[in-house]
């Protein structure tokens, strides 16, 4: 039985050495949840924490493709089933060249703590792929894809484990895996969320990341007396996410003036709005990654290689990928007059800039900010459940309600009186939804 953060920690990293973003989430988790676990001896009897850092079921495979060339290539896939305890394994595939195991398995374990959050009954999952669509064609997306799935499929189904996007796998990628799943299995089911609209997919879905986000922004706001309108917000990345937000944003009166890539970012002192966020899209659809054609295409400001958070803005909204916000970013942004920092991606900001934000802003981490994203996917395995279709009006006042309960259980469990502690609420949350659900199933 472990008694000390210190100990636990070593002893996973003596088990998982080199996994260093895993650590990075279990660590914050464990830090949060620390005193809980400490209170309830049924916990460290039956040894909970150690089981919740080790993944029910990793699966690691072969995918061989063959690209325009004829040149045969080879990327790794997995699929990390972390937690099955609230329901079947939920959350996204990632197609990035970083993919690492230890990256899908901090993912996995951070969803499976969103997904508690979101009161729907799923457990936690995250997969993906080294494969980057950068510059590769339609049609070796799709070959790519298709071999993914011949072997992902043998271990996925609407009652066991359930995928969707995350970065790098949008609507045409999960078409694409939904097709061969289909041909492979001969079922038509709800295998994966984020479906086309005519085949089994939810409206709102691609929105929905985005519009969670700011819909947990206002209620944040809400305690504080204000609202979003008035405010300028810094966002970056300028996928799914980014667009989602940045419509919101725009709906409820408040203004972009930052995207950024990986080549730098753009500030467009005018906001981001109207037409300029239907391009963002179409920008997208390149399987391209930068920003510089913004740019140039609405006379904005480019600053090539650096990160938006330099400007002077109310609200930061990290919306591209872990660790984008470090500690010099994170002081940068509270000098310049920064009051709230709320991550749409997972593990936005590092350990030191969390450390430094929780005590100078209002900051609230990724697994509450953007659990909006995998509720609408809930939402779409109830429908597909139902085998009915639900209006936007619906889908959207549930998840209107989905982000307020989550808000609420970040206070209720984060308020230490001054602040609210917007991590030790979402840990705490979702730690112990997740713990008696363990408890209850027994040691498995
Ligand atoms: N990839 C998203 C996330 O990080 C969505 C997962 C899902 O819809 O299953 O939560």
């Amino acid at each position: 039985m472990r008694t000390d953060i210190n100990e636990f920690m070593e002893a996973l990293k003596a088990r998982t050495p080199g996994e260093q973003e895993f650590h990075q989430a279990v660590h914050e988790v464990v830090e949060s949840i620390w005193d809980v676990y400490l209170k309830n001896p049924r916990y460290q009897k039956t040894r909970i924490l150690e089981r919740m850092v080790e993944p029910e079921r990793v699966i690691m495979f072969r995918v061989p493709w063959i690209d325009d060339q004829g040149e045969v290539r080879i990327n790794r896939g997995y699929r990390v089933e972390f937690n099955s305890a609230l329901g079947p394994y939920k959350g996204g595939l990632r197609f990035h060249p970083t993919v690492t195991l230890s990256i899908l398995k901090f993912l996995g374990f951070e969803q499976t703590f969103k997904n508690s959050l979101t009161t729907l009954p799923m457990g936690g999952g995250k997969g993906g792929s080294d494969f980057s669509p950068k510059g590769k064609s339609d049609n070796e997306i799709m070959r790519f894809c298709q071999s993914f799935m011949t072997e992902l499929q043998r271990h996925i189904g609407p009652d066991t484990d359930v995928p969707a996007g995350d970065i790098g796998v949008g609507g045409r990628e999960i078409g694409y895996l939904f097709g061969q799943y289909k041909r492979i299995r001969n079922e038509f089911t709800g295998v994966l969320t984020g479906k086309g609209l005519a085949w089994g997919g939810s409206l709102i879905r691609p929105e929905a990341t985005g519009f969670g986000a700011v819909y947990f922004v206002s209620y944040m706001l809400e305690r504080l007396g204000k609202e979003i309108a008035g405010h300028t917000f810094a966002v970056s990345g300028f996928g799914n996410v980014a667009w989602g937000a940045i419509s919101k944003i725009n709906e409820l009166g408040g203004k972009v003036v930052t995207i950024s890539g990986p080549d730098g970012y753009v500030y467009d002192s005018a906001g981001i709005k109207d037409e300029k966020v239907d391009y963002l899209l179409e920008l997208r659809a390149t399987n391209n990654d930068v920003v510089e054609p913004y740019a140039a295409e609405f006379g904005a400001e480019f600053h090539p290689g650096k990160k938006p958070w330099e400007q002077k803005v109310d609200i930061a909204l990290p919306c591209a990928t872990q660790n984008e916000v470090d500690l010099d970013d994170a002081k940068m942004l509270v000098a310049n007059g920064c009051f709230l920092l709320a991550e749409a991606s997972n593990m936005g900001c590092t350990a030191e800039a969390v450390d430094y934000l929780v005590n100078h802003l209002n900051y609230a981490p990724g697994k509450a900010v953007n659990a909006g994203g995998v509720a609408v996917s809930g939402l779409e395995m109830t429908q597909n459940s139902q085998r009915l279709n639900w209006t936007r009006e619906e889908v959207d006042a549930r998840l209107h309600l989905i982000m307020r309960e989550i808000h609420e259980t970040c206070v209720l469990h984060g308020n230490n009186g001054q602040r609210i502690n917007y991590v030790k609420g979402a840990n705490v949350g979702g730690f112990v939804k997740v713990a008696n659900a363990m408890l209850a199933q027994g040691v498995v």
